[in-house]
């Protein structure tokens, strides 16, 4: 990574107790900035109200702590940033890159889109040359989208390689703010650690095909685009992917069984950190930590054996 002192985050969404997943991805996103004497940032991702609270940030703060992945500074959560997310918003309407949308959900998933792979679709363009009049029709709010140029992103990611992708054919104009005022993860995301001075994001695979369009959003407000590391998922030995439903392994259970060595040595020896399956605090693990060591592919965790 780059020479410059590292700058990484924590991005919890205090919706839940930790599940094993999160703990991998936080452990490899501190290990990468503590090994390397950098800066790590907390901020919680609350901008969904209704399933979010107050306790559950509180409990993750404390399992943080509990697992020894300390950090340097806490910034606001989401749910108290409107305000800097309006002036982004704003600049985006400056150049003149944002049109409200009236879509419904139902058009949106029954019109001609083209649907990929991962169950989302693309967004045809329908309300994009709407003229004012046809807007006025309309009784609802709108959400707002920004257009999405015709261009290939490429993330040269820090454990999954080089991905590619454009955003006019593989996403459309997105979504910045709903109908609802709420502003979405994209631009949340990519405004707090533009503010940050965030350099690195590691987290879960599954938001690989979100680091384009953040790329987007930061050449947009003029932030320097940071490293990615997307880790792989946890999964059980029968090839399914741990998550949040699997109750047992949630750090509130674990906790009352087993130490924080135990669980990051076990951790650890599954991704290939250490060669054998023995506990290990998170700082003696950042003396020899190194990226080279971790595997891209799919990590199994006999959660069992734990
Ligand atoms: N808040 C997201 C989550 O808990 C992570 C977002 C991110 O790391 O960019 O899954």
């Amino acid at each position: 990574m780059a020479d410059l002192k590292p700058v990484g985050r924590f991005a919890p969404t205090p919706s839940g107790r930790m599940h094993l997943g999160n703990v991998f991805a936080a452990l490899i996103a501190w290990l990468s900035v503590r090994s390397r004497d950098g800066e790590m940032v907390l901020r919680m991702e609350d901008l969904d109200t209704q399933r979010t609270s107050g306790e559950f940030a509180e409990i993750l703060r404390d399992d943080l702590r509990w697992l020894g992945l300390d950090y340097d500074r806490e910034t606001l959560p989401q749910s108290r940033r409107t305000a800097a997310y309006d002036g982004y918003f704003e600049k985006l309407r400056e150049m003149d890159l944002l049109y409200p949308c009236y879509c419904t959900r139902s058009q949106l998933h029954s019109v001609n889109a083209p649907h990929l792979s991962d169950g989302t679709y693309v967004y045809p363009g329908t309300c994009r040359n709407l003229t004012e009049a046809q807007r006025a029709s309309f009784d609802r709010a709108p959400a707002w989208r920004v257009k999405v140029p015709d261009k290939i992103w490429t993330v040269e990611d820090m454990v999954q390689g080089t991905y590619t992708c454009n955003l006019a054919t593989d996403c459309g104009d997105m979504v910045v703010r709903r109908a609802d005022g709420v502003y979405v993860y994209q631009l949340a995301v990519t405004v707090d650690d533009g503010e940050a001075g965030v350099t690195e994001v590691v987290r879960g695979m599954d938001l690989l095909s979100s680091a384009p369009r953040q790329m987007y959003l930061q050449e947009l407000f003029g932030f320097p685009h940071p490293v990615y590391a997307h880790v792989p998922m946890l999964l059980a030995p029968d090839g399914r992917r741990l998550s949040k439903r699997d109750k047992d392994l949630d750090l509130g259970v674990l906790r009352q069984r087993i130490t924080p060595e135990i669980l990051i040595g076990a951790l650890a020896f599954a991704g290939g950190l250490i060669d054998r399956n023995l506990p290990i605090s998170a700082k003696e693990l950042a003396k020899e930590f190194s990226w080279e060591k971790l595997r891209g592919d799919s990590i199994y965790l006999d959660a069992s054996a734990l």
